[in-house]
């Protein structure tokens, strides 16, 4: 399962307890998978096209809890595009109207009228506000696997739902950003700290959960590909410095002057002459008896001082 798949399935599972709150989100799932059927005779129907289950089943709770109507669920698949499954909630004509009447679409009475082709969206209390975007993210939402980048997508072909999307999005001072692809606008958000701020108001806690480990896994790594790089930059400079010395020694003991040096720088030089890569410090304690790193330093820049006399 993908992590959109996931979080999808998370959504589908937040409690939502109040009737606006359900109402919102059921308005965002019509206007990404809903759709009305003229049948001729003023008689209608709704249907859902949906691609999972889970959704299909949310769907279904809904509507017969703000409308007690029952919804027929058929299963289609699509021999074309590769046996794609696809569910499909139809509420037939006698009971469209009391449907289309709670999405102030119809007028209530003996002889309703349709007012809208689409519901009225109300976003006025947060609740609602986040509710639509739950509604948004199972019905046109796309959320990238947070190993690979950070990005929630809604792909929008509704003017109604746009503006929506955006209300809600800004309420929550989310910046949006926006690309256009044939007939479908995208409107997508990219920082992990605003796709988290999103999932939190929907109440997927567990697809944060994932994000938040993911930012602490990929710190983590550039912490210590910092430091290792680091260290390797660091090695390189004390190898350098010790083939620069070599260099210089060489010349010193290959000269007249290697006869009068101090005991202890002449001890020294052998000692840098056997091991070119170890550190003043390490270098320090290979001699006898062991010097400190400052002193080894100190015999180091004496040496150093009569080797470049005779160069
Ligand atoms: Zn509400």
């Amino acid at each position: 399962m993908s992590f959109s798949s996931d979080c999808k399935e998370e959504l589908c599972r937040v409690p939502c307890d109040k009737s606006c709150c359900r109402m919102a989100e059921l308005t965002a799932l019509y206007l990404c998978l809903g759709s009305l059927s003229l049948l001729g005779q003023g008689r209608l129907s709704v249907r859902f096209a949906v691609e999972s289950p889970a959704i299909a089943r949310r769907i279904y709770r809904f509507v017969q809890k703000e409308t007690q109507i029952a919804a027929q669920l058929q299963y289609v698949t699509h021999a074309r595009f590769g046996g794609t499954r696809e569910y499909v909630l139809t509420i037939g004509p006698n009971d469209a109207p009391a449907l289309l009447e709670s999405f102030d679409m119809m007028t209530a009475g003996a002889s309703p009228m349709l007012l809208s082709t689409t519901p009225n969206v109300r976003l006025n209390r947060a609740c609602c506000r986040h509710a639509f975007l739950r509604g948004a993210i199972l019905g046109c939402g796309t959320l990238v696997n947070p190993e690979h980048a950070y990005h929630l997508e809604f792909t929008v072909k509704d003017d109604k739902l746009r503006r929506s999307i955006l209300k809600c999005l800004q309420n929550l001072q989310i910046p949006v950003k926006r690309s256009s692809r044939r007939n479908a606008l995208s409107l997508y958000v990219k920082q992990s700290e605003h796709i988290i701020t999103i999932l939190t108001a929907c109440g997927a806690y567990q697809a944060v959960t994932t994000l938040e480990s993911t930012l602490v896994k990929r710190q983590v790594l550039g912490n210590v590909n910092r430091a290792m790089n680091c260290d390797y930059a660091n090695l390189r400079r004390q190898m350098n410095a010790g083939a620069r010395q070599l260099r210089l020694i060489e010349t010193l003991l290959a000269s007249d002057k290697s006869l009068s040096l101090p005991p202890a720088l002449q001890e020294l030089a052998q000692a840098r002459m056997q091991a070119p890569d170890l550190s003043l410090a390490e270098l320090g304690q290979r001699l006898d008896p062991p010097v400190s790193k400052s002193g080894t330093n100190n015999r180091m820049r004496r040496l150093m001082k009569i080797a470049r006399e005779i160069q």
